[in-house]
């Protein structure tokens, strides 16, 4: 499960992002990231495989400099773990940046469209595909970056939490959600996105916990904002969290493996979400489904796991052969 965080406010972006980045590590990654629009109005995207440590370093001696920015840990789901398929994802243009937790089902369908159009791509990630839209929607149509991910996200099959910023627009953050989760963390002239409470708790407890098909326009100074993704205004309900960063860790749990034990319908959940087609009659792995010549000639498969896992990769590789 991968990590978002997003900053937006007066102070200075990058070490709240990497601080956020860290408070996710629990959830496992394969690489990280961040976008900073600095002072100039200039989008820069610093990414790595590996720790945030590693991105740290990298990012030594680069310009972190801003008071807007978003970042992720990736957990690769389409595309392997490398430092171009790492998040964020930037638009032709280097002026819009995405961050993504999901899988996006009809991704090649509308990569293939984009090509059609002359629509070049770095990554083989299914979070590219989303930026390339909202920019060739924002071309096509001539409208504004909000109406560009509003159609983008009814164009797109799967589960997301995105967030988005804009060069162009470097007093706003746009975020979005289906089935991924999203929280917005209400500071004094600042605000803070996360994929769950613990980034943002030590700034503020006051927090919003976005809904599915809702669209959250965070603008510097200004009341958050939230619509639906069919435009209508939706109400926004600011809860108090009472509790420490250890307790939100553990979910609010006494211990670890309470939280576990309680986890398991939404960990199977996520597991399969994405993956099984919406009437819930047949199931898609991108993995498999894209590469059927590999699979059909292949002679041998081999199931790498231990513990648990080693005893479902046994009952797997039955029902393979
Ligand atoms: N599907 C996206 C990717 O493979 C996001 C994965 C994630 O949630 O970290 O890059």
């Amino acid at each position: 499960m991968c990590g978002i965080v997003g900053y937006i406010g007066h102070q200075e972006a990058y070490s709240i992002l990497i601080k956020g980045l860290h408070r996710l590590e629990y959830r496992g990654y394969d690489s990280a990231g961040v976008a900073i629009i600095n002072p100039d109005y200039r989008l820069n995207i610093y990414k790595h495989t590996g720790k945030v440590a590693e991105l740290e370093s990298f990012c030594r001696a680069k310009d972190i400099s801003g008071t807007i920015g978003i970042a992720h840990t990736r957990w690769a789901t389409h595309g392997e773990p490398s430092d171009i398929n790492a998040h964020p994802h930037s638009s032709t243009n280097g002026r819009i940046a995405i961050v993504h937790n999901g899988t996006i089902e009809n991704y090649s369908i509308l990569k293939q469209a984009l090509q059609q159009h002359g629509c070049e791509f770095n990554s083989q990630t299914d979070t590219e595909v989303i930026v390339k839209l909202i920019e060739y929607i924002q071309n096509e149509n001539n409208c504004t970056l909000l109406d560009a991910v509003r159609e983008a996200l009814h164009q797109i099959v799967g589960a997301y939490a995105i967030a988005v910023i804009d060069s162009d627009n470097p007093d706003t953050i746009i975020t979005a959600r289906k089935s991924s989760p999203l929280v917005i963390g209400i500071g004094e002239s600042e605000t803070f996105i996360a994929s769950d409470a613990s980034p943002i708790i030590e700034y503020t407890n006051k927090v919003v916990y976005l809904r599915d098909n809702e669209i959250a326009i965070i603008t510097r100074n200004r009341p958050l904002k939230v619509i639906t993704t069919d435009n209508e205004e939706s109400k926004i309900d600011i809860q108090t969290l009472r509790m420490s960063v250890s307790q939100l860790e553990k979910g609010g749990y006494p211990h670890f493996m309470l939280k576990e034990i309680f986890e398991q319908t939404d960990t199977i959940f996520d597991c399969i979400r994405g993956r099984v087609v919406a009437n819930g009659t047949a199931i898609k792995l991108s993995g498999v489904n894209d590469h059927p010549d590999r699979f059909i000639n292949t002679g041998r498969i081999l199931i790498v796991a231990c513990g648990t896992s080693w005893h479902a990769g046994l009952i797997g590789a039955r029902l393979i052969e």
